[in-house]
């Protein structure tokens, strides 16, 4: 399950802002986790809440927003709509695409005490 090692990245990058601004305590953690970034929200949450314990981040709540899928047509020469990481262009059906947003999957912001 790649949710697990995320989360414990996530749950690193906490800790390591919590030393560098002092802070001792997350309220909200706000992440970016893109609809084709291949991470189950509630795998993550899951996987928040056993990782977290014991640290700056235990008990904080997760914010996820799911940016959609958007990709970059170089033959229609636009941003079109995607469904899929690797799937075609769903105007032409042409595969020189390239991914501008729906697979990110970072921290926006943390609420903290
Ligand atoms: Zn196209």
């Amino acid at each position: 399950m790649h949710e697990m090692a995320l989360t414990e990245s996530i749950v690193d990058i906490i800790c390591e802002e919590a030393r560098k601004q002092g802070f001792g305590k997350v309220r909200v953690v706000r992440l970016q986790v893109g609809a084709m970034a291949h991470v189950e929200p509630e795998a993550l949450r899951f996987c928040f809440d056993a990782v977290s314990r014991g640290t700056v981040a235990e008990g904080a709540t997760l914010d996820i927003r799911r940016p959609p899928g958007e990709a970059w047509c170089f033959d229609c020469g636009k941003t079109v709509a995607m469904e899929e990481r690797f799937g075609a262009c769903p105007d032409c059906g042409g595969r020189r695409v390239q991914m501008t947003s729906g697979d990110e999957l970072r921290i926006d912001e943390l609420e903290v005490d």
